[in-house]
């Protein structure tokens, strides 16, 4: 049994280790989502953590002389 996990891009079920396929909003950061494997059956909870960067420009359009 995988018993130690890493945060990863794919959410994979505690029990059998398995990923699952379907995904939960990803704009949404969430401590505690329960969920039911799909291939098991069984629940279990997860944390999701969206991380977002934003990288701002100035609009220099028409600004030239
Ligand atoms: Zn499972």
């Amino acid at each position: 049994m995988i018993d130690d996990f890493d945060g990863a891009e794919i959410l994979h079920c505690p029990y059998c280790g398995r990923a699952q396929d379907t995904h939960e909003d990803d704009e949404i950061s969430a401590n505690c989502c329960l969920t039911e494997c799909e291939h098991c059956g069984k629940s279990f909870w997860y944390s999701v953590d969206v991380t977002r960067a934003y990288w701002p420009r100035k609009d220099e359009k028409g600004d030239e002389e």
